[in-house]
């Protein structure tokens, strides 16, 4: 068998004849920018994860670099402002401190619950610090009335990074309503994924909403009044259509992740590899299915060697990134221990049993020796 890490071509055909008549109902409209697909997938989205509001942008760096710096422009952050960030991202959430002149404080994670390490969180902030940007990663949600209380007591705005967990829920409510605002991508790979790039900022704050909006146009408050040195980050009309039509099958699609993790939970037997722990229901959508072993290049081969295709997130923490000289020397062995030990299985809801079934009898298998 060949399983493929994931086949987009797939995902995509699981609703094709849809997706195809809202992309042509936007080509015949003329209007490819700014207009009712946007508005129509704005609302959509934003009655979905439980906002008021949601402002489509270009991607999901954007979305977290325009909220950042909307803040910034409202004067809720300055210019060298500690935001607190999991040392165990995607590198595009650091960036986007970085980008805004922001310091991304890094928070190392409790290697058995995969979440913050709330001693370190407690310890690392000081009067500079301003903001916590929460990182649904793998599709769980990382959010608990501890972080809350922390974010309280201590004033900071709680940003989430949902780019891997949309439809994720926290006891009723959807990441993404959690805090201040919350950052979204929908790269194409992601639970809620676009045929190209695309992104939103979901919050109740309409100021700030505004602000974002704004700043992803050019800085016009209306046109051609700049009142922002602003950009150009738009969510345009063919990904919002589409985007629109995924929407609908997002919880479904959910459920089938759900499913085969529960598979992957209930059969995968190696000593040798080690499953992250089983979060409760509907508060892992499972956008990653990570296993975690000290022979993970070992693991990857065989598996590979049997036509099982894997992948890792992320082999070097951004604190190791060769970008960010200034924080190598860091310590943060729990993040760095992690990069060393994850590889992915393969899991999107196109996958079929006879997939899922196979990928578990390869990792319990005899022969493999880690
Ligand atoms: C994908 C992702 C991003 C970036 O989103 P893009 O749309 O690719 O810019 C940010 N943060 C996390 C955690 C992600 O997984």
């Amino acid at each position: 068998m060949n399983i493929p890490y994931l086949e987009l071509k797939k995902v995509t055909a699981l609703h094709a004849d849809e997706i195809q008549q809202a992309v042509a109902d936007v080509v015949g409209s003329g209007w490819y920018l700014q207009g009712h697909a946007v508005q129509q997938f704005e609302q959509h989205y934003a009655d979905y994860i439980g906002t008021r509001c949601c402002v489509g942008v270009a991607n999901g760096l954007d979305a977290l670099t325009l909220t950042l710096r909307a803040y910034m422009e409202m004067g809720k952050l300055c210019e060298g402002d500690e935001i607190l960030v999991p040392a165990n991202t995607f590198i595009a959430t650091v960036l986007a401190i970085t980008e805004n002149r922001l310091k991304p404080t890094f928070i190392d994670i409790d290697a058995s619950t995969l979440d913050l390490n709330l001693e370190a969180l407690k310890q690392a902030i000081t009067p500079h610090t301003k903001a916590l940007l929460l990182v649904h990663l793998y599709g769980r949600c990382t959010y608990d009335e501890h972080i809350q209380s922390i974010c309280d007591s201590n004033n900071l705005l709680l940003i989430e990074d949902n780019a891997q967990a949309h439809g994720c829920c926290y006891k009723t409510k959807r990441t993404g309503s959690l805090g201040h605002a919350a950052c979204h991508s929908f790269y194409p790979g992601k639970n809620l994924g676009a045929l190209g790039d695309a992104g939103a900022v979901t919050t109740d704050d309409e100021a700030l909403a505004q602000t974002i909006r704004s700043i992803a146009n050019y800085g016009f408050s209306e046109k051609y009044i700049a009142r922002h040195k602003g950009r150009n980050s738009r969510l345009d009309e063919v990904q919002a259509a589409v985007l629109d039509v995924k929407l609908k099958y997002l919880d479904e699609e959910n459920r089938r992740r759900m499913d085969i993790a529960h598979t992957y939970y209930g059969n995968i037997k190696n000593d040798a590899v080690r499953l992250p722990v089983l979060m409760g229901e509907g508060s892992n959508v499972y956008h990653i299915f990570p296993v975690f072993t000290p022979h993970r290049d070992a693991l990857q081969a065989f598996l590979l060697s049997k036509g099982i295709h894997t992948l890792i997130h992320y082999p070097i923490p951004p604190h190791q990134q060769t970008c960010y000289k200034e924080y190598n020397r860091f310590s943060l062995p729990v993040a760095e221990q992690l990069a060393r030990e994850e590889l992915s299985l393969p899991l999107n809801p196109a996958m079929t049993h006879e997939e899922v079934a196979y990928v578990i009898e390869i990792i319990n298998c005899k022969s493999l020796k880690l």
